[in-house]
């Protein structure tokens, strides 16, 4: 698994969130992951994937960032450039 998918610098996260409006609902606890429902921070995002005009979230996890590559394949990191899965 890409070691880049997990380790995005936050402010590159901010600033997607931000262009979606999410920025604020990530800091009010409002995101959580997907797969386990745990509540998602700047320090245990591990993916975000459009998908049907909705915004995906998963944490670090890796149990739950497999899961998201399976079911919303393929993944692609916030900068848009293809997930690179194995
Ligand atoms: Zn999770």
């Amino acid at each position: 698994m890409k070691e880049s998918v997990l380790a995005i610098p936050y402010d590159e996260i901010s600033d997607f969130l931000e262009q979606f409006d999410l920025l604020s609902s990530l800091e009010r606890g409002e995101i959580k992951c997907l797969l386990c429902g745990k509540t998602l921070n700047q320090d245990n995002i591990g993916a975000i994937y459009p998908y049907n005009n909705e915004i995906i979230f998963a944490c670090d996890n890796l149990f739950c960032l497999q899961l998201v590559v399976t079911k919303f394949a393929p993944l692609r990191n916030v900068k848009g450039e293809k997930y690179d899965y194995e």
